[in-house]
């Protein structure tokens, strides 16, 4: 597996002084800077404290399955802003390199509030997972040209049930939090225009594309 992060901190500096501080108990395997510099901290053999208490596809404990990247933003807590291009192309090479010694697939490359909704929402909704997709990173099924959907408005229970099937077959651990959160981190990621956590037309229609790239994406 492998986890996306934003640092969430007011300078990288401050990021690296505590991912390398052994009493902060916090770590990843690589940093990635807005210049693009990479930093590697940890080997890819050994483990890192970057996912805590997380879940996808039922499983839980994913420092023991993951490899972890921090990518410098000061987050929504001290100015969340966009990822300089620099920046997303190094990441870009990053993944590439690390997919190639690593047989992880595109279904478990996910951003640390995929996999921890109620507690997370980096790397957020300014993070560009198309950009990735397009270079074979990752999974982000561009939404069909043209088909209008009411955005805000709830839908009635049935499509409800549906979409909350739908959420827990891409992996999300629907149960382990309120739905709303975990509807949240799932519009964060692939309808990030509005992350409200509401199941409105939009997102229950965008949530049957998704799942459907996902099942396309584990079939052998
Ligand atoms: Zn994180």
């Amino acid at each position: 597996m492998l986890v996306l992060h934003y640092t969430g901190m007011p300078t990288a500096a401050a990021a690296l002084d505590r991912l390398c501080d052994p009493t902060a108990r916090v770590s990843a395997h690589y940093v990635v800077e807005e210049n693009g510099i990479i930093w590697r901290l940890v080997p890819e053999t050994q483990r890192a404290f970057h996912a805590g208490s997380s879940c996808w596809e039922n499983e839980s404990d994913l420092n023991a399955v993951s490899l972890g990247i921090e990518i410098v933003n000061p987050g929504h807590e001290w100015g969340y802003r966009p990822f300089p291009a620099e920046q997303m192309s190094a990441l870009q090479e990053l993944c590439r390199d690390i997919l190639c010694r690593n047989l992880i697939p595109p279904h478990r490359i996910l951003g640390h509030s995929d996999i921890a909704p109620d507690r997370k929402s980096d790397p957020g909704e300014l993070f560009d997972w198309r950009h990735l997709a397009r270079a074979g990173i990752g999974i982000w099924p561009q939404p069909p040209p043209g088909v209008a959907r009411s955005r805000g408005k709830g839908v009635g229970v049935v499509a409800r049930a549906a979409a909350l099937a739908d959420l827990a077959a891409i992996g999300y651990c629907v149960g382990a939090a309120k739905d709303a959160v975990v509807v949240a981190a799932f519009q964060r990621r692939f309808r990030p225009e509005r992350w409200d956590g509401r199941l409105d037309a939009e997102t229950v229609q965008r949530l049957h594309e998704v799942r459907a790239a996902y099942d396309r994406a584990r079939r052998p």
